[in-house]
């Protein structure tokens, strides 16, 4: 794929193979053009799936371009996802909620816009970790894009409590109103500042970018136990700080790679309607990362 979004000219076959992109800026670590490789190649499925750089102030052009040369769909990375939102002429309750989209398919004029986010997060936690998350209490740290875009597939697993808590809290308290104007059904649902957390949480989700500067949220010791799963959408070759502090308290440990090959899946079955299975290209890319 040329930065204009024209396709590759790969000789004649290529124009008949359907042609899928992550767009981004930056794009170069992305690691979506191997997952979704491996997917298509298990489902037999005929298409292509590349990198697209886009200029920072030419993200709609760009799509435009990709779209208008047949390209059929596309995932969305930083700082895009809310850019993605106003460009979809049809949007999910869930991408509506996030506020944001990572998952575009493109249908004539039509432009179809998916959060994948949060589905990947809870299949990862459910599925491949074993956790369920119904009648549990769940904290979730952290109010920016991650953690609203989280916030749905999370209520729909029907957990007894959600609090959610945030550095600012006012940010915090407007997610628990926006989840409340959507429906939390029987969810108990509160907002918190950092040190008025109290309890054992069955599953703590660190959604900050704490990570980012190897710090932790500071949070009490005393809300994990050896049952809580800590989960930090953050992955690397090294475990973060939130899990090296989840890890002396005694707790479940889980990073965010399987998040992001579950949210690959879920946009992978938007667009051809088939589920590819992710284990085996979830344990190929934690042998990547850990002999990187
Ligand atoms: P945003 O910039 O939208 O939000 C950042 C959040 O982190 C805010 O709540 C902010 O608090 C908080 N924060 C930042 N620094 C600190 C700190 N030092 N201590 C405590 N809180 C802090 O970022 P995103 O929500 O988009 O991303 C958050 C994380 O999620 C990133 O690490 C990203 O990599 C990860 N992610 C992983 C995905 C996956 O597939 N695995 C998918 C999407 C995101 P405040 O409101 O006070 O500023």
């Amino acid at each position: 794929m040329s930065q204009s979004g024209q396709p590759a000219q790969r000789g004649q076959a290529a124009q008949y193979v359907d042609q899928y992109v992550v767009i981004g800026n930056p794009i170069a670590h992305s690691k979506s053009p191997a997952i979704h490789a491996r997917f298509a190649s298990q489902t037999r499925q005929s298409m292509r799936y590349e990198r697209l750089l886009a200029p920072i102030d030419g993200f709609a052009a760009t799509v435009d371009n990709f779209r208008l040369a047949g390209g059929k769909g596309a995932n969305i990375t930083v700082p895009f996802k809310l850019e993605a939102f106003a460009l979809a002429t049809q949007l999910t309750a869930r991408a509506r909620l996030a506020g944001a989209v990572n998952t575009l398919k493109f249908d004539g004029q039509q432009i179809f816009g998916d959060n994948t986010d949060g589905v990947g997060l809870v299949r990862d936690i459910v599925n491949n970790a074993g956790v369920s998350l119904q009648h549990k209490r769940i904290l979730l740290l952290g109010a920016g894009g991650a953690a609203r875009g989280v916030l749905l597939p999370l209520l729909s697993e029907q957990p007894a409590e959600l609090v959610i808590a945030n550095r600012t809290l006012l940010r915090a308290q407007q997610l628990v109103a926006l989840a409340r104007e959507h429906g939390s059904g029987e969810v108990m649902l509160s907002a918190s500042g950092w040190s008025q957390l109290s309890g054992k949480f069955d599953v703590i989700i660190n959604a900050t970018s704490a990570s980012l500067q190897d710090e932790v949220p500071p949070v009490a010791a005393s809300l994990f136990d050896h049952s809580t799963l800590a989960y930090d959408m953050m992955y690397g070759a090294s475990m973060t700080a939130f899990l090296r502090f989840a890890h002396a308290q005694g707790a479940q440990l889980r990073d965010g790679l399987g998040m992001l090959v579950e949210q690959a899946a879920e946009s992978f079955v938007l667009w051809r309607a088939v589920r590819p299975e992710t284990s085996a290209v979830l344990a190929e890319l934690r042998q990547q990362l850990d002999t990187q």
